[in-house]
This record gives C-alpha cells, sequence and structure tokens, in this order.
C-alpha cells in the first residue's frame, strides 16, 4: 500500500511524463482570476489542467488539492504548517503565489517538506502606486464626500476644503519597484521627498526634491507617509502607538502594502486625537476574513474595522491596487510560465526561499 502511495507521487511529480497535462488546483479564484489564467494558458500554449476552487486554501480546505502536483494561492491563502504538512501528504511540489508579497508562507517549513515557492516577482508596479495616489487625491480634496453629496443634490462646499499636495513633504517607506513609481508621480506634484529603505534606491535619489533619511527624521517632517514596503517580522506593525507619536500633527497615512504594517488600534487612538488627520489603507490587519467576498448583506464581527470606517477622514478600498487590466495581464503571464518551468524542470527564476 505503502509502495503504491510512493510510486502514485512520484507520478504526480513528474507531470511531463506521459505528456499529461500538469494539474494546478487554483484556490480563492474569482471570475477575472479564472478569464486571466485561461486566456493565457491558452496563448501560451501550455495547456495546464487548470482546476478552480472558491475556497481560501486553509487547512480545513487542503484536501481538494489531493492529487495536485501544484497548486496556485492568493495574499490570504492560509500556507502555515499545518496546511503545507497535508499539501505535502497528499503530493503538492509547487505552491505559485499570484501575487509578489509571501508572507503568508512559511517557507522554512516548505523548504523542509521539499515543496518549491514561487511567486510573481514583478507586475505593473504602476497599479498599486496610482492608487496610492488615488487615495491622497480621495482624502486631500475629500472627493468622497463630493461624490455623494453632489449626487444628493446638496452642492455646498462647507466641509470639503482641502490642501494643495504642491510644496508639501511625502515620507516614502520602502523604494522599490511600487515605492520607487508613487515618489515619481509625488515629485510630478511639486513634493518634497524623504525616503527610507534598507537596501536604498539609486534612482530614488535621482528625483527632483528628493533625499533619504532615517525613519526617525521621516516620521517627523513627513505631511503624507505612505508604506510601500514589504511584511517582515521586522516591519511588522511598523505604524505603532510609539512612531505615531513622533509623527507630525495631522499628518496622512497611506498603506496599499500590507495590514500587519499597521497597528490599527493605534491609529485609531491617533484618529481622535486628532494627531491622524487623514487615513487612507488598501490593505487591513485582519481583511483575510473580510476582504474579496460580498458582505454586504451580514453582520461584520470586527468592531475594529467598524470603528475605522466610521470616521470622516478615513478612506478604505478592499485590497484592489493590484487590479488593473495590464497587471492580471502580467500576474497571468508569469505565473502560467511559472507552471511551465517547474512541470518542464527549468530553473525556477520566481522561486522564493526561506533566507
Ligand atoms: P519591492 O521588493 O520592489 O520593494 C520593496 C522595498 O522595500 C525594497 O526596496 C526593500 O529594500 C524595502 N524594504 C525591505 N525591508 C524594509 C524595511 N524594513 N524598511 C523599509 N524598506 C524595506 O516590492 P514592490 O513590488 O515595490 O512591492 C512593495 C509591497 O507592496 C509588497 O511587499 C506588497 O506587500 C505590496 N503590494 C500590494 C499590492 C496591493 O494590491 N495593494 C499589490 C502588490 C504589492
Amino acid at each position: 500500500m505503502i509502495f503504491l502511495k510512493i510510486l502514485l507521487l512520484s507520478y504526480q511529480s513528474v507531470v511531463t511524463f506521459n505528456n499529461l497535462p500538469m494539474k494546478v488546483a487554483v484556490f480563492s479564484t474569482k471570475s477575472y482570476d479564472r478569464r486571466f489564467l485561461e486566456l493565457e494558458n491558452t496563448i501560451s500554449k501550455a495547456n495546464h489542467e487548470l482546476v478552480f476552487f472558491d475556497a481560501r486554501l486553509q487547512p480545513q480546505t487542503a484536501s481538494l488539492a489531493a492529487g495536485f502536483p501544484a497548486v496556485c494561492v492568493f495574499v490570504n491563502d492560509d500556507l502555515g504548517t499545518e496546511t503545507l504538512e497535508i499539501l505535502a501528504s497528499q503530493g503538492t511540489k509547487l505552491i505559485a503565489l499570484r501575487c509578489t508579497g509571501f508572507n503568508n508562507v512559511n517557507l522554512k517549513t516548505a523548504a523542509e517538506l521539499g515543496i518549491k515557492v514561487v511567486r510573481v516577482t514583478e507586475y505593473s508596479p504602476y497599479a498599486v502606486a496610482e492608487h496610492a495616489v488615488g487615495l491622497i487625491l480621495m482624502l486631500n480634496r475629500k472627493l468622497y464626500r463630493a461624490y455623494n453629496r453632489v449626487r444628493d443634490d446638496n452642492f455646498a462646499l462647507d466641509g470639503l476644503l482641502g490642501f494643495d499636495l504642491h510644496n508639501r513633504t511625502v515620507g516614502v517607506v520602502g523604494t522599490g519597484k511600487i515605492g520607487q513609481i508613487f515618489a515619481q508621480i509625488m515629485a510630478g506634484f511639486g513634493c518634497h521627498l524623504l525616503g527610507y529603505d534598507v537596501y536604498p534606491n539609486p534612482n530614488f535619489e535621482k528625483l527632483e526634491n528628493a533625499e533619504y533619511v532615517s525613519l526617525e527624521e521621516l516620521w517627523k517632517r513627513s505631511d503624507v507617509i505612505s508604506l510601500h514596503c514589504p511584511l517582515f517580522p521586522e516591519t511588522h506593525h511598523l505604524i505603532n502607538q510609539e512612531t505615531i507619536a513622533k509623527m507630525k500633527s495631522g499628518v496622512m497615512l497611506i498603506n496599499t502594502s500590507r495590514g500587519k504594517l499597521v497597528d490599527t488600534k493605534a491609529v485609531i487612538e491617533g484618529i481622535k486625537s486628532e494627531k491622524i488627520g487623514y487615513v487612507g489603507i488598501d490593505v487591513y490587519e485582519e481583511e483575510d476574513k473580510l476582504f474579496f467576498e460580498d458582505l454586504s448583506t451580514t453582520i461584520i464581527q470586527d468592531d475594529t474595522f467598524q470603528l475605522l470606517q466610521s470616521f470622516p477622514n478615513v478612506v478604505i478600498t478592499a485590497h484592489q491596487g493590484f487590479f488593473t487590466e495590464n497587471a492580471l495581464d502580467d500576474i497571468a503571464r508569469t505565473t502560467i510560465a511559472n507552471f511551465s518551468d517547474f512541470e518542464q524542470g527549468n530553473p525556477l527564476t520566481n522561486q522564493v526561499t526561506a533566507s
């Protein structure tokens, strides 16, 4: 029996055997994932056997992937130890993230279990950078309030007073692909740019009015702070009670990166004390229980989220920074190529490993 199981698992890992298409279990599928992945699978002639599941991958749903050498996942799928152990015992050898961030995968356990992890290292960085700018413009000109007001035939301007971005100081935490594009756009508004990164980007300093500073200085001098660094243990709750205390009064906080970079309860206290003047977020600490689903007829149990929503100077979008035609095209192309590289035994150029 054990011999048969081993034979079956090795058969599943040598997926080109007999020219059978490689089976891929695609989790957290939405209609747009299916559309873009199926199109690319056809155009590229990769012809993988894509099986789409609506369910989020977590220990309770991992059995759906039984017999699949590859699984494809998104930002809120749970690839902790328990899920990985189930996947490994069922023969999965490849996890393909259709996103850049990989904070939801226990890379060490994956390596120990012989599972390779690949991601989409790069896709339109303009999508997220432009979304961050969109949040800033929503907030500084109160466009979300103006839109609702005019629809209600209320043409008064009281309460809509904004401020010019020109000459304001914008702090950019993480000046990689997205942070750099964001900085470029803000430079176009005539802003002063303060950057912080553990690996400075020479292109950032080439921008007009841009300089690298310490985090302390960035907190102290910025009118707008936008987060573009990954979520690592050292960046968890980078925005907290202590760092907020160092910021300018009335600061605008923008987070399009990862929810757990921000201690939401500390931000709520900052809003209540009026230390924080504006908050624009596309990501939220506990978003895995909320985002990507229509919960409009259910009672939301997350009191922190509900309280945050209730403030007039907070704009929340539900992790849609990546959601442009261009980005989804790029994501599908890289994801299908990642499957093909694995299937054909090519080097995995987009592999992520535990450092
Ligand atoms: P990137 O790797 O090109 O850039 C990240 C930058 O952060 C790098 O320059 C890196 O050196 C820097 N960094 C690392 N640790 C840091 C630290 N402790 N402090 C400051 N900077 C640090 O990644 P990217 O493509 O620009 O993406 C940035 C982040 O955006 C991703 O990690 C992801 O979490 C988020 N993202 C969000 C969406 C969305 O839809 N909202 C989509 C894609 C990516």
